[in-house]
Order: C-alpha cells, then sequence, then structure tokens
C-alpha cells in the first residue's frame, strides 16, 4: 500500500540554516554550506556548515582544553546527573521539532521518530542515573600491608561519529554516557542528517553543560572525521557505521592507540520452527525487515525458515506486506519512509536485480516506487535464496528479505553463523529448550526470543565479529568511557629488594 507524497507539505518550509558548536559558540566554516535536499519531498529543508580540517582541530582542543581544566571533568556525579536530566527533560519538550528535523532530513516516518526521540529522552536519564554509580573497587585482602583501590576515571577526549539511519537516537547511544564519566567530546553527525544533533547543542548549553564540553563539527566523514579519528589529542573514539569506515577508524586510531568502540553492520537472521507462534512472527518478520525501510543494522533482513513452513510464511508475510503503508514521511498513518539518497535507491535496486539474476524469485515488491516526489523502495522479499548468495551475506540496508530454509537444527546454526555479523538475531519457537539452543549457539550481541528489535535502555547492544568491538546502553556503558587506575598503598615500614630490611634502618 502507498501512500502519495503531499507536494504541499514542505512547499512553504523554510530551509534552516545551522551553525557548528565550537568551544561554546556558534560558528561558520568557511566553505559553502552542505544543503540537505528531504528524500521525500526533493527541496532543501537544512544546511549545515561544510566543517574543514582545521575546523575538527580547534574542535579537538577546545575538548581537550575542557577536559584538562574542568569544570565538567572535576564535578561531582550529582552535579553532572542533574545537568544530564535537565537535559532529558529539554529534549523531551523540544521533542516535536526534533522529530520533524529527522523526518525531514533523513525521510523517517514522523510517527516512527518520535517515538526514537522518547526512547532517546529515557537513555538520556538512564545515563544520569549511572552517573552517580561511577564507581571502582577496592581490596582489604592483599594483607596486612597493602590496600589496593581501583579508580575510574573518564578517559578524556571522546570523538563521536553518527550515521544517518538514527540520527538523534544513535547519538544518543553514546554521548549522555560519555558525559557521566566526565568526558569532553567532538560530535560529528552524518553530512546529511546534522539537523537534530545541532539542536542537542542548544540542547545542552541550556541544560548548564560547560563550554568546550560537547563540540559540534559538521561536514564530510573524510575531512571532519579522519581528523577526529587520527588526532593525538583525542583518547576514545565512538563510531556507528559501516563495517568499511569502522575498519578505517581502527586502523586511523592504531596510529595513536586509541580506545575504540564501533558499532558497524548486520545481517541478522530470524530463526523460525514449525511449533513457533507464526501469526505474532509473521508480524515481527515484517516489521524487523521494514521499520526504517530497511536502513538499520538490527534490521532482520534473512528469514531462515525450516522447510516444512517455508511456502506458508513466505505467503503470509508477502501478504501483510502487501499492506503495509510506504509514503510521505509526513504522513503520520506511514510506516516506511524514503530512501535516504537516490544512490543508496539504486544500490539497493542493484542487490535485488543480481538475486533475480541468480534465480531468486520475488515474491513480493521488488521495484522502486514512484510516489510523485522523493525516492521510496516497495518492501520486497526474495525467496530461494542460498547462503553464497550476496543478498544472503551483505548488509544491503534497504526493505529487502532474504528467506533461506533449514531442515535440522545444525544446519539453522551453520546458516546463521556464516555471514561475518554477528549483530542480532531472532528465533521462534515453543519450545524453551529449542529457544536457549540458538539463544547460545548464534553468535550475536542480542539475540531475540519469541519478538525481534525489542530493546531497553539496560540492556547491552553490539555486535560479534564484524559487527562491532564493545557495547553500548547497559550499566556498564559509562565504564567504557573510562580508564582504570590502580592505587597500590602500602601501610607501615616497607621492606625492600636491595635496601636493608626496615627493622636495620629503624636502627
Ligand atoms: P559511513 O560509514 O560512511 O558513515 C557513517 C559516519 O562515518 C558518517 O558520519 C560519515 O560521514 C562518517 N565517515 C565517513 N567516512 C569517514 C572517514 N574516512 N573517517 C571518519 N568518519 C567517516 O556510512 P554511509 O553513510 O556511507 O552508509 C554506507 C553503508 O554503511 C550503508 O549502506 C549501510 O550498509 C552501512 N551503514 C550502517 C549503519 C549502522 O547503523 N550500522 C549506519 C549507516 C550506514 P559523512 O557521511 O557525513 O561523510
Amino acid at each position: 500500500m502507498t501512500v502519495l507524497v503531499n507536494p504541499r507539505a514542505l512547499r512553504d518550509h523554510k530551509a534552516r540554516h545551522f551553525k557548528m558548536l565550537i568551544g561554546g559558540e556558534w560558528v561558520s566554516a568557511s566553505a559553502d554550506p552542505i544543503e540537505r535536499v528531504a528524500p521525500s519531498h526533493g527541496v532543501v529543508v537544512s544546511s549545515f556548515q561544510a566543517g574543514s580540517k582545521a575546523d575538527a582541530e580547534r574542535a579537538i582542543s577546545a575538548a581537550r582544553n575542557a577536559f584538562d581544566t574542568g569544570p565538567w571533568s572535576r564535578m561531582t556525579g550529582s552535579e553532572r546527573s542533574r545537568i544530564l536530566l535537565k537535559a532529558a527533560d529539554l529534549i523531551a519538550a523540544r521533542s516535536e521539532e526534533l522529530a520533524y528535523l529527522d523526518a525531514i532530513e533523513a525521510g523517517k516516518p514522523i510517527s516512527q521518530v518520535k517515538g526514537e526521540i522518547a526512547g532517546s529522552v529515557d537513555i538520556w536519564r538512564y545515563a544520569a542515573a549511572l552517573a552517580r554509580d561511577l564507581h571502582g573497587e577496592s581490596y582489604n585482602t592483599l594483607g596486612e600491608a597493602t590496600l589496593g583501590v581501583v579508580l575510574r576515571e573518564a578517559i578524556g577526549v571522546v570523538s563521536i561519529i553518527t550515521p544517518w539511519n538514527f540520527p538523534f537516537l544513535i547519538v544518543g547511544q553514546k554521548l549522555p554516557f560519555a558525559l557521566a564519566a566526565g568526558c569532553t567530546t567532538v560530535v560529528k553527525p552524518s553530512e546529511l542528517t546534522s539537523g537534530s544533533t545541532l539542536v542537542l547543542g542548544e540542547i545542552l548549553q541550556e541544560a548548564g553543560v560547560p563550554d568546550g564540553v560537547v563540540n559540534i563539527v559538521t561536514g564530510t566523514g573524510p575531512e571532519v572525521g579522519a581528523v577526529m579519528t587520527s588526532h593525538p589529542q583525542v583518547d576514545m573514539v565512538s563510531f556507528t557505521g559501516s563495517t568499511g569506515v569502522g575498519k578505517l577508524t581502527m586502523t586511523n586510531a592504531a596510529q595513536t592507540l586509541k580506545k575504540v568502540s564501533l558499532e558497524l553492520g548486520g545481517k541478522n537472521p530470524q530463526i523460525v520452527f514449525p511449533d513457533a507462534d507464526l501469526e505474532a512472527f509473521i508480524d515481527a518478520a515484517v516489521f524487523g525487515a521494514y521499520f526504517n525501510a530497511g536502513e538499520c543494522c538490527n534490521a532482520g533482513s534473512r528469514l531462515i525458515l525450516h522447510k516444512s513452513i517455508a511456502k506458508d510464511v513466505v505467503s503470509r508475510v508477502s501478504e501483510l506486506a502487501r499492506g503495509v503503508k510506504v509514503g510521505d514521511p509526513l504522513d503520520p498513518t506511514t510506516k516506511v519512509g524514503a530512501m535516504i539518497t537516490p544512490q543508496h535507491l539504486e544500490k539497493v535496486a542493484a542487490y535485488i536485480a543480481g538475486a533475480k539474476d541468480k534465480g531468486v524469485e520475488v515474491a513480493h515488491g521488488g521495484e522502486t516506487l514512484d510516489l510523485g516526489m522523493g525516492q521510496f523502495m516497495a518492501p520486497t522479499i526474495l525467496s530461494g535464496v542460498t547462503p553464497d548468495m550476496a543478498v544472503a551475506r551483505e548488509e544491503v540496508f534497504g526493505p529487502v528479505l532474504s528467506v533461506l530454509t533449514f531442515e535440522t537444527t545444525a544446519e539453522a546454526v551453520e546458516i546463521a553463523n556464516s555471514v561475518d555479523y554477528g549483530l542480532s538475531a531472532g528465533v521462534w519457537s515453543r519450545d524453551f529448550d529449542t529457544c536457549l539452543t540458538i539463544g547460545r549457539k548464534v553468535r550475536a550481541g542480542t539475540v531475540w526470543m519469541n519478538t525481534f528489535m525489542d530493546g531497553a535502555s539496560e540492556l547491552p547492544f553490539g555486535g560479534y565479529k564484524q559487527s562491532g568491538l564493545g557495547r553500548e546502553l547497559g550499566r556498564h556503558s559509562v565504564e567504557d568511557y573510562t580508564e582504570t587506575k590502580t592505587l597500590n598503598m602500602h601501610i607501615g615500614a616497607r621492606t625492600g629488594w636491595w635496601m636493608p630490611q626496615a627493622a636495620d634502618r629503624r636502627g
């Protein structure tokens, strides 16, 4: 089902012109700004500063100075927590504006983004709570002469690089935890969707985050991001995006041995057994594959179905997919919005064409959609896919579901684990043993059982294999932005290796 794009919706929209935030000042770059054309309506909706290497260096220097001199890095956890809670309240107060920006810049359905902003508010509040609970360890078990204290210290300056698919949500999975730990930051949003992150900069200033603690530099990855991942004054890089740029990030960071946290791609399977609640699964299959137009690292892009149910499931998933509303992101009933760029739409269409060439059957969709303006892709189901094909192995990042089949549990596990990625997986069965067997054998950072793509601020998120390094969210997420320091304390007179015995010295 399609929702035609309303040509009037953005006709009177005045493009919003954003500046960058460096050292507490809103500044312009010297180059011409980057204009963002709404992927749904084809009009310029925002313009961002095209930051340069020098801008990135100034931002890093501001963050370094703020970290080294305080006050943020020296505040009590309670003070930082109070400011993060204020930020959460201000995000909630401006949620309509933030949702609208992400909807028009990324082409995301407005009702979906509102949910993402609400989820983000919860994450900021969770990080605020953790700010007060960051602590180390003490060892009183090392003998009478020794007391060991392990401190958790903020790691320092953190570069945060985010993609376009969840512009506000993803920065919220990194920044509040880095801030809770007492770090200072340089943030680079995607050049396509920087608006909501820049509004966040205003919010953080209003909440009381001191100058230089959060710097936001817009511009391209090769210009701004490359400096942020290699500069010697940066202590850690937290990156979300493609596996290719993730590897480049690690290579750059290795030159100065920075800590690196990476959230990368996925090719996530949903494994379905004949005894599953198929009614519930069919909905989760459609949701998993088409949520955010499949432009989602967590997309359930592979169905691994028991052979005995495959035909029935494909027909029922196709039936439900037919009813999914694709179209104008600003229509509150839309479920699937626009594809991010015309080039990306072409890339997704090429994957489908390649699969067809290999004899795969298109059970549903398979074509780009003309909705009057913008770029859209029909929810697509490819059946008869085999594990060696590109659509079974590579991250398509579009609304494309590949269907594979299995006969034994061992075979299902083998297919699930046969790709380079290991971000998440789903298993569907009413048998507890089956769910746990799959849950323990599939190499993925999250395994959903009889559900898909649920989440909570308390639950860690991240990937095995080439899906990434480290975890976000969860109670250890603030610790990721710290170093440990050991204080090894001696009590009483010390006896030495070459020194005379303490008793002799005392005479
Ligand atoms: P990228 O990995 O290129 O972009 C992610 C972020 O990294 C952006 O802010 C980008 O900047 C930045 N970046 C790009 N090059 C560099 C660099 N040399 N140094 C530092 N930072 C850099 O993803 P794309 O947007 O190009 O998407 C391509 C594919 O990546 C998608 O088709 C999808 O498969 C995957 N992807 C996965 C995501 C995930 O959530 N795991 C998210 C997005 C994409 P800028 O784009 O502004 O130049």
